[in-house]
């Protein structure tokens, strides 16, 4: 059985083509935006295989109307953990205009949520300005090695910029300004999770997880070792196939 998983996201297009054997056939990363319908209806059909069940999840989900069912990125990241990381009890997805602490129950459902969407900092888009601002890519953000940073201490996402403009202006090297502005996001994200409590095993997903440095001020700030999956951006894409798969059995089962 060949399902698919379509996650339009507030700033990527995410989607995995998922075989039952436990395969990803195909994966699809891009950015979200005008066209994402089209683009996931031609990346479904490239594909070449008969795709038995589709659900979409993310912002846009909407737009997928030729899904067979529209879930929230919440129960897709349950589902996908339940599968991928069992001992997982925290999930924090750290997306491009949102964060979410997600906390899983001792039976893989899902127990409670906190979710960051007001305000960018402890987001993608507060690293893409930050990045912007240092005319550096934001995967850049993530190679810098351990050392000194500044302090970059406004939660809203202008001031901070005009921070890091004043640090650029006073002379303070490239990487310490970068290193206050991972830190400044894992504070962020750190805080929103001990709103909530961080049960471990802690995952972190989303986007931001690929940034390394970002992850281990988390990491200290909670004082746990996070699980990072391989492919952190495709987690609720992957988790939304899943339970394409799950709906497609229980139709032919008759139980839907
Ligand atoms: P959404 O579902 O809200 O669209 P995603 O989980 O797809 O969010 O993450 C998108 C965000 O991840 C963007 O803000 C993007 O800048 C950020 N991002 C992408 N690659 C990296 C990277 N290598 N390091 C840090 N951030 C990244």
């Amino acid at each position: 059985m060949i399902t698919a998983g379509i996650d339009i996201g507030s700033s990527a297009l995410k989607m995995v083509i998922w075989e039952s054997t436990g395969k990803i056939l195909a994966r699809y990363v891009g950015r979200a935006g005008y066209g994402s319908e089209a683009r996931a209806r031609e990346f479904c059909h490239s594909i070449g295989v008969h795709i038995d069940a589709t659900v979409a999840t993310g912002y846009g989900r909407g737009l997928i109307d030729w899904a067979d069912r529209s879930v929230t990125e919440l129960t897709c990241q349950v589902r996908w953990a339940r599968q991928e990381v069992p001992a997982a009890r925290t999930i924090i997805d750290i997306g491009g205009q949102d964060c979410k602490v997600i906390r899983i129950s001792e039976s893989g459902t899902l127990a409670d949520f906190l979710l960051n969407d007001k305000c960018a900092a402890g987001t993608g888009r507060f690293l893409e300005v930050m990045a912007a601002a240092l005319d550096v890519p934001v995967e850049e953000l993530s190679g810098v090695p351990d050392g000194p940073s500044v302090s970059i201490s406004s939660t809203c996402t202008v001031f901070a910029e005009s921070e890091v403009m004043s640090a650029v202006a006073g002379g303070r090297n490239k990487q310490e300004v970068i290193r206050g502005i991972n830190n400044a996001v894992a504070s962020r994200v750190a805080a929103l999770a001990l709103r909530l409590g961080c049960v471990p095993d802690l995952v972190i997903t989303g986007g931001v997880a690929q940034n390394a440095r970002i992850v281990d001020a988390i990491a200290s700030i909670l004082s746990t070792r996070p699980v990072v999956p391989k492919e952190p951006q495709l987690t609720a894409a992957w988790g939304a196939a899943l339970l394409a798969h799950d709906k497609f059995l229980s139709k032919r089962e008759g139980s839907y």
